[in-house]
């Protein structure tokens, strides 16, 4: 019970990565609040857990929904412990393909949805002195890939934007870090496979791209943005956590 009488916030916590990072936060002794688009299975996250988690409904691309969450959970708690930037949006297209609109989505969800939490989450930790932001970024993040500019340029860009927020914040209490993930089992990797022409081949593919020959889990991430919440990460500030299966060591 690492995260007792912690107050936490989980884009996107309504399945994969999100879902388990709320549940390893509840079994943790932790309250959280899912801001999410997605309110069917975010109310279906939040029943199965009991009174410890609730869900609200929130674009984080859109400040005004954003502006609302954060209403809502400094009105329900006195502050916010953590804040994981988890909700993102993916995208395979050639980049003379790609229409304005999914660039648009992809940049708004991935990279200016983190920013929008931050501006409406972070100033009253700051007042606080503590707290602990953790975003959820990607390896496409950190090497190239095809068909992948519009979100490794976001998630990329969300590996910087943890680096100049943590210099900003660095003298305040307030930590910010990221998460690079490898191949996850979750329903993004789904939607991915379902595109190729033959889906299992695709995943034998992705696995095979794993140095450890298999994908990771959900809930293999949701230890390592656990780590960042807690307080055994006191000394990290700025750090990028690869939890890819050797995918970036080679
Ligand atoms: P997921 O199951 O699709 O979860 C993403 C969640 O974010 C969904 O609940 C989704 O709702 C929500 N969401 C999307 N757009 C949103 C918006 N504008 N506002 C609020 N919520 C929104 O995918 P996942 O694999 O768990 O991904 C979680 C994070 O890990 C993402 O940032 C992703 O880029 C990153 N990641 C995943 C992998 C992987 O292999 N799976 C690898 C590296 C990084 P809907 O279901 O309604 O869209």
């Amino acid at each position: 019970m690492r995260l007792k009488g912690l107050n936490c916030v989980v884009t996107g916590g309504s399945s994969g990565i999100g879902a388990a990072t709320v549940r390893r936060f509840v079994e943790e002794g932790a309250e959280v609040l899912i801001p999410d688009i997605d309110m069917e299975a975010a109310d279906r996250v939040a029943s199965e857990l009991g009174d410890a988690v609730s869900a609200i409904k929130c674009d984080v691309r859109i400040e005004a929904d954003v502006k609302a969450a954060a209403a809502i959970a400094y009105d329900r708690w006195e502050k916010v412990d953590v804040l994981v930037n988890n909700a993102g949006s993916e995208l395979n297209r050639a980049y003379d393909e790609m229409t304005e609109d999914e660039w648009d989505r992809v940049l708004n969800t991935d990279l200016k949805g983190p920013w929008l939490m931050c501006k409406h989450f972070v100033p009253p930790m700051v007042k606080a002195g503590s707290g602990s932001v953790i975003n959820i970024s990607s390896l496409n993040g950190l090497v190239g890939f095809p068909l992948s500019t519009a979100y490794g340029g976001a998630k990329g860009g969300l590996v910087v934007f943890t680096r100049d927020m943590a210099i900003e914040l660095a003298a305040t209490g307030v930590r910010i870090n990221c998460v690079c993930p490898g191949v996850i089992d979750t329903g993004m990797m789904e939607r991915w496979t379902d595109l190729m022409p033959d889906k299992n081949e695709a995943k034998k593919m992705l696995k095979g791209t794993m140095p450890i020959g298999r994908m990771g889990t959900a809930e293999e991430v949701a230890g390592a943005i656990y780590f960042f919440a807690s307080a055994d990460s006191s000394l990290c500030q700025g750090s990028v956590l690869t939890v890819d299966g050797g995918f970036t060591a080679q």
